[in-house]
């Protein structure tokens, strides 16, 4: 049933990392026909399409904290194998032919140049008129200077190479000594390094390509900290106490029975936060009542606004409610957002206080994210109900609306009706502890599917 009321002012910006600039995939069809397509609707979502106002730079703007492990939103999309390799061929750096498929040197001897045109020899002689070559290390150097037991892998097709360690990788690629050539990072970084060479068919790397693989994956390794996460889940069942929300009296079994919604919401939300809670014990599951009593809705945002959250962690709301209309015919669930033509203020402005400019441009961006978080939980939720109750119960699609309970809460917010108390059918459904599982049961999955989606990405960025 939905609330209506003047909205409380809130304190304190509750997502970590306020200022991460993550980007979502625009016009990417990632939203598509369950929207309702009203023409405000629509205007939001052009506006959404529209190109940030800001640029990525490698230089942030004082004061404008990236949170430490999140590559700059310049850096590379994520590279998969075959794109990997394409960048390395495009890129193209002169490698000096040679038929040995070994770097360890098993045919030594055997590397010579295919070109005529003058390709240097490889040896230890520098080439190509550098005077100098800095200090190498062989393979088996190299790879104890990084850590313990990295992984190395070498195609002699291609002449690249890849060094593994603690679940991070470097690709690189042999080049003539002396010169630099790009490493890849995780799929994801470009560094620029002094290239190892093939020297009589052993690789040889230079110091300084070893000290920086080496500073990548220890900064890697310490960032892994810092991935995304969301750490805390709000169940919020709607109503309770003095305010019963929805009321419908029907004959159920025989029996005239009178259904109140906060009865509903309160079951609903308990099953939903005794199976969110055994899923993630590593999370914190809130209740905003756990019993019948009725928290003001000032109440349960704050509670929502004052988790505290670290910078990479995110936190989620779900509005449990049943629906009610003067039509009796009227049935089905439905699932809402918070329309993205509610701007709200997002950002904390005392943390900006010197950079107050980027306030408006860091406040659209977080609320297009959140916009887009809470229509891809509605969408999970709504399609694991509809999974679950299949024609017992119709779907009436995801709805968007500058709704009440959610838009306070400074994280991704949904609210899930669960079907029509002043429907026959529905009530009957509703009353029964069964069906109310199954419904509970199926919004649980839709926020297991959005967290894993979300988790699994770090945060979506850069996510395919
Ligand atoms: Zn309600």
């Amino acid at each position: 049933m939905i609330f209506s009321g003047k909205f409380p002012s809130g304190a304190g910006i509750q997502r970590g990392g306020p200022v991460t600039v993550r980007r979502p995939r625009r016009g990417s069809g990632r939203f598509p026909a369950p929207l309702r397509s009203s023409p405000a609707l629509r205007a939001g979502h052009a506006r959404q399409a529209a190109p940030p106002p800001v640029r990525a730079s490698a230089t942030p703007h004082p004061g404008w904290r990236l949170p430490a492990g999140r590559p700059f939103p310049g850096r590379l999309p994520r590279l998969r194998g075959p794109a990997l390799i394409a960048i390395l061929l495009a890129l193209s750096f002169p490698v000096p032919a040679q038929s040995d498929s070994s770097p360890n040197g098993l045919q030594q001897g055997t590397n010579r140049p295919a070109d005529s045109s003058g390709g240097p020899e490889t040896g230890n002689a520098p080439v190509g008129g550098r005077n100098s070559l800095e200090p190498s290390l062989s393979l088996d150097d190299a790879l104890k200077s990084l850590g313990p037991d990295p992984a190395f892998r070498w195609d002699p097709l291609f002449r690249t190479g890849n060094i593994s360690l603690s679940g991070h990788h470097a690709s690189f690629g042999a080049a003539y000594p002396g010169e630099e050539a790009p490493v890849i990072l995780d799929s994801r970084e470009i560094l620029s390094l002094p290239a190892p060479w093939l020297e009589n068919g052993l690789l040889r790397f230079p110091e300084s390509f070893v000290a920086g693989i080496k500073r990548a994956f220890d900064d890697s390794i310490l960032n892994e900290q810092f991935r995304y996460r969301i750490a805390a889940i709000v169940v919020d069942p709607g109503h309770g106490g003095k305010d019963p929300g929805a009321r419908g009296t029907h004959t159920i079994n025989g029996k005239s029975m009178t259904l109140s919604e906060k009865d509903i919401t309160l079951e609903a939300s308990l099953d939903l936060y005794a199976r969110l809670s055994a899923a993630y014990p590593d999370k914190r599951v809130l209740l905003t009542r756990d019993r019948d009593v009725y928290p003001t809705l000032e109440e349960r945002a704050s509670l929502a606004n004052s988790v505290p959250l670290k910078d990479n962690e995110a936190i989620l709301y779900v509005s449990i409610h049943a629906n009610a209309s003067l039509n009796r015919h009227a049935r089905g669930y439905e699932v809402w957002y918070l329309s993205p033509d509610y701007r709200r203020d997002l950002i904390d402005k005392e943390k900006f206080q010197d950079s107050a400019e980027i306030i408006p441009i860091v406040n659209d961006m977080l609320q297009e994210e959140f916009t887009n978080e809470s229509i891809m939980i509605a969408q999970a939720i709504n399609r694991r109900i509809g999974e679950a109750m299949g024609r017992s119960l119709p779907a009436r699609g995801l709805k968007a609306e500058e709704w009440f309970v959610v838009r306070n809460v400074r994280m991704p917010s949904v609210l899930v009706e669960l079907g029509f108390i002043t429907n026959p059918a529905d009530a009957e459904l509703l009353s029964s502890g069964e069906s109310l599982k199954k419904l509970s049961e199926a919004i649980y999955k839709g926020i297991t599917d959005f967290v894993t989606s979300f988790e699994s990405s770090g945060g979506f960025i850069f996510s395919q």
